[in-house]
């Protein structure tokens, strides 16, 4: 039986209307980076804002909460950047 395609709606920042697509979204639990895949999704083509089913939400909630799932899952390695960047000094106009 074909399933009917979960209408989306509109995206809530930009109110273009949602495309279904499959994501990776990531999650940091306990200090730690948890990706996962194959989450089906609302995405917005304007603005990128996602939005997922509650029921895909309790599963997403359920395999977070599921230890042994994610110690035994692949590793992948990330970049990790760190940013150099140091403020200018501002100064106030009436100072100047
Ligand atoms: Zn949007």
């Amino acid at each position: 039986m074909p399933t009917q395609p979960y209408d989306y709606g509109v995206c809530d920042v930009c109110r273009t209307p949602m495309h279904e697509q499959t994501i990776k979204q990531d999650f940091w639990v306990r200090g730690e980076l948890i990706v996962i895949d194959n989450v089906p999704a609302g995405v917005c083509p304007q603005c990128g804002a996602k939005v997922v089913q509650a029921e895909v939400g309790r599963h997403i909630a359920a395999l977070l909460g599921n230890a042994e799932r994610i110690a035994t899952a692949p590793r992948m390695a990330v970049p990790v950047v760190r940013l150099e960047y140091a403020p200018r000094t501002i100064i106030p106009a009436e100072a100047r």
